[in-house]
């Protein structure tokens, strides 16, 4: 089979390597569409080599078709021929954050597709029963391929606590930010602002506003205007109920600390590569609690659900490539021309 492997910094072969074969209580999927991620560019400029020595295949945001199911699956619905979104976490079951039942903390998890377990940008790939979720008829392999990231803005959004009615900023329009701010506006918060310095992206989460009834929404550009005096402003003075700091940078980590209300919520989601100085008493003043989400536990039911009934939309941010333009691709990720770009995997 055909898989994209990560060699070294910005060195992707598409090449050919065998084909992986189910175990007990593993299924053999065909992936269909994997997402380009913020964390797999990470490794594409050599970021986060420490982590992972050998040549990888990349690829954790996938949907794929079941193509043959290992001795021991017990669930009926993983069946040749379904299509799933993959929850691409090798957790272990046996540490303590497991046992909690908080598996995206787990102490020994593996990601598929940044680790030696495989990738979803391959001919195939073997992942366990359990992190394979039969999407309904009415998904997309391209919206399959959004769950993952999706289930991360799911899973922040509801640390960030926000009533219905109630008010949010959104700090970066990234993928991430986008999904959260779809989170938001599905949820039904009421005011939701966004920080963003990118004029393109403003102007896609401008459409999506327009799409999900979010037209008064405020979209700001944090290098033009002041964003926490305009948020300020228009809270009566009061701050958002939370802020999401979506970008993992120090002015926006601050902009959303000064931005929200006493007593609200400020949830980090970004995956920042710099540390952030800040005063403990910015946040202890207001009674802010600070709060960071990582990655998402038990959020793929509710964010398929949420693709079914239309809170997702796609357009103007995802846009398929074929396999051969994955470095392509991520040269664009990396000069910021492009948001979600999905391999076609079978395609050519
Ligand atoms: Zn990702
Ligand atoms: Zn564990």
């Amino acid at each position: 089979m055909r898989a994209a492997v990560l060699y070294a910094a910005r060195d992707l072969r598409i090449e050919e390597v065998p084909d992986p074969v189910p175990g007990p209580g593993e299924v053999l999927v065909r992936p269909r569409f994997t997402g380009l991620c913020g964390s797999d560019l990470h490794f594409w400029e050599g970021g986060l080599r420490h982590v992972v020595k050998d040549p990888i295949i990349l690829g954790h945001e996938f949907s794929a078709e079941v193509v043959e199911v290992g001795p021991g699956v017990g669930n009926p619905a993983i069946r040749p021929g379904a299509l799933a979104a993959v929850e691409p976490m090798w957790t272990c079951g046996q540490c303590a954050p497991c046992r909690r039942g908080t598996y995206n903390l787990c102490r020994n998890l593996t990601w598929h597709g940044l680790s030696v377990k495989g990738g979803g940008m391959s001919g195939l790939t073997v992942v366990r029963a359990d992190m394979v979720h039969i999407l309904p008829e009415s998904l997309t392999a391209e919206q399959g391929a959004l769950v993952e990231p999706v289930s991360v803005a799911h899973h922040c959004v509801t640390k960030a606590q926000v009533e219905p009615g109630g008010s949010a900023l959104v700090l970066g329009a990234g993928p991430i930010g986008i999904a959260s701010y779809l989170d938001l506006r599905a949820r039904g918060v009421e005011r939701i602002f966004v920080s963003e310095p990118s004029a393109d992206r403003r102007a896609a989460i401008a459409h999506l506003a327009g799409l999900t009834g979010g037209g008064a929404d405020l979209i700001l550009d944090p290098g033009a205007v002041d964003v926490v005096a305009a948020v300020r402003e228009l809270t009566d003075g009061d701050g958002v109920d939370a802020a999401i700091d979506a970008a993992g940078v120090e002015p926006a980590f601050h902009a959303g600390l000064s931005a929200t209300r006493p007593g609200g919520r400020m949830v980090t989601v970004a995956v920042y590569m710099k540390p952030v100085t800040f005063h403990p008493l910015a946040a202890f003043l207001g009674g802010v609690d600070i709060v960071a989400s990582c990655a998402y536990c038990n959020d793929f039911p509710a964010v398929i659900d949420g693709f079914v009934n239309g809170s997702y939309p796609l357009d103007g941010w995802v846009r398929p490539i074929p396999m051969d333009g994955a470095a392509a691709g991520f040269t664009a990720l990396e000069a910021g021309t492009e948001l979600k770009l999905l391999v076609d995997v079978q395609g050519s």
